[in-house]
C-alpha cells in the first residue's frame, strides 16, 4: 500500500532514511540519563531489560539500584537463594521474571563462565531472555546489527509500514520481524546500534503513544505510511484481545497473640508462584472444610474489606478471614492446633514476625495489606 504522499518505506530511499533519522533524534531528544544507559555491561543491561518488561520506568528506577546494590554482578545473583531474589523483586509483579532472572544468572555462571554470550542468538537460549530482549542486549553491549521488537516497537513499526497483518498470527509476527530487520543497515556502527535501539524504545514510549500519537513532532513522520493515510490508531492489528476472568480468592489469616502470622509458599507454578502468602482457597466453604478440626471457631474473628487486584488474565477479589490462634507452649513454640502442626511439618507454612514476612517475596496486595495493618 502506498502513502498518499507517495513516499513510503517501500522505496529504497525511505528505507535508508529511517535509521539515521531515528539515531539523530534519539541523540538530540531521546532519554539519556537513565541509570542503565551508557554502559556496555550485559549484566546491567539485561537486568534493566527484564525489569522494564510490562513495568513503568518510574517503578524500575526504584528497584534497579537496590537490586544492583545487593547483587552487583551475575555471580552474586547466581549464588543467592530464590527467596532473596523474590524479596527484592516484591512489588514489581510478573514474578516469573524474577525466577527466570535467577535461573539465567545460574546458567551464565555454570555454562558460560560468568560471561553473557555476545550474540542475540546465543542470548535467546538463556532462561527468560526472549528474542527482543536478546537483541536489545546484543545491540547495546556488542553493537550487533539486530532489531528489537517489543510491544511498543511493534506499534511504531506497524504504523510506519501500515502493516496490515494480524499480530495474533505467528506468521504475521515473523513477517514483521523481517521488516524490522530490513530497517537496520548492514554497515551500522556499534554506537549507532545503541542509539537506534534506544531510539525505537524512546519513540514507542513517547511520541508514538497508543492513543493520540504526536506525529507532527515525530522524526520519521515523512516516512510513516499510517500517518500519511490518517489512520495511526488502526495499528497494530491484533484480533485476539485480552479477556480478564473474575475470580474470588479466600485468604486464611492466622495470627498469634505475639503478632506472628501464618504464611505459606505458593506452588512453583501459576499465579504468585513461589511467593509467600496467606493460604489461598477457592471459596469460603473450601477454607472452612480445610480447617475443620483445627479447633478454630466456625466464624472468623475478623472479616476484612475485600481487595480487588488485577492480574494479566484475572481480576481477583481477595477476601481476608482472620482468626487468632492461641499459643500451645506445651507442644513447642511453633506447633499449634492439630492441622497446623502437620502443615508445618510438611513445609506448607510457618509463623513469621511482621519484619520476617516483609523481608520475603510477597505478592503486591499481600504486602500492601500487611503494611496497612
Ligand atoms: Fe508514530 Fe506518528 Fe511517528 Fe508514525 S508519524 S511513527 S504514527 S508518531
Amino acid at each position: 500500500m502506498r502513502a498518499r504522499n507517495g513516499f513510503g518505506l517501500s522505496s529504497p530511499q525511505a528505507l535508508a532514511e529511517f535509521f539515521p533519522r531515528l539515531v539523530a533524534w534519539q541523540r538530540a531528544h531521546g532519554r539519556s540519563g537513565l541509570p542503565w544507559q551508557h554502559t556496555q555491561d550485559p549484566y546491567r543491561v539485561w537486568l534493566s531489560e527484564i525489569m522494564l518488561q510490562q513495568t513503568q520506568v518510574a517503578s524500575v528506577l526504584q528497584y534497579y539500584p537496590r537490586f544492583l546494590e545487593r547483587f552487583p554482578n551475575v555471580q552474586t545473583l547466581a549464588a543467592a537463594t530464590p527467596d532473596e531474589v523474590l524479596a527484592l523483586w516484591s512489588g514489581l509483579g510478573y514474578y516469573s521474571r524474577a525466577r527466570n532472572l535467577h535461573r539465567c544468572a545460574q546458567a551464565v555462571v555454570a555454562e558460560h563462565g560468568g560471561q553473557f554470550p555476545a550474540s542475540a542468538e546465543a542470548l535467546a537460549t538463556l532462561p527468560g531472555i526472549g528474542r527482543s530482549t536478546a537483541a536489545a542486549i546484543a545491540a547495546f553491549c556488542f553493537g550487533e546489527r539486530v532489531s528489537i521488537l517489543d510491544g511498543n516497537v511493534k506499534r511504531v513499526l506497524t504504523r510506519l509500514l501500515a502493516f496490515e497483518g494480524d499480530l495474533a498470527s505467528a506468521t504475521q509476527e515473523k513477517a514483521l520481524w523481517q521488516q524490522a530487520q530490513r530497517l537496520v543497515p548492514a554497515d551500522a556502527s556499534a554506537p549507532d546500534m545503541a542509539a537506534y535501539t534506544q531510539g525505537l524504545m524512546d519513540l514507542g514510549a513517547s511520541l508514538c503513544a497508543r492513543s493520540q500519537p504526536q506525529c507532527l513532532l515525530c522524526p520519521v513522520q515523512p516516512l510513516c505510511l499510517a500517518q500519511a493515510q490518517g489512520r495511526p490508531d488502526e495499528f497494530p492489528v491484533k484480533t485476539r484481545r485480552l479477556v480478564r476472568r473474575a475470580e474470588s480468592w479466600w485468604l486464611l489469616v492466622l495470627v498469634r497473640p505475639d503478632g506472628r502470622l501464618w504464611l505459606a509458599p505458593r506452588p512453583e507454578r501459576g499465579i504468585w508462584a513461589g511467593l509467600q502468602t496467606f493460604p489461598v482457597f477457592a471459596s469460603r466453604e473450601e477454607l472452612q472444610q480445610h480447617t475443620a478440626g483445627w479447633g478454630l471457631p466456625p466464624e472468623p474473628e475478623r472479616e476484612h474489606e475485600p481487595v480487588r487486584h488485577a492480574l494479566t488474565h484475572r481480576e481477583l477479589t481477595l477476601h481476608w478471614l482472620e482468626w487468632c490462634v492461641p499459643e500451645a507452649p506445651a507442644s513447642g513454640a511453633d506447633s499449634l492446633p492439630a492441622g497446623l502442626s502437620s502443615e508445618l511439618r510438611a513445609g506448607k507454612g510457618r509463623w513469621m514476625t511482621m519484619p520476617e514476612a516483609l523481608a520475603c517475596g510477597l505478592p503486591a496486595p499481600i504486602r500492601a495489606w500487611l503494611l496497612q495493618r
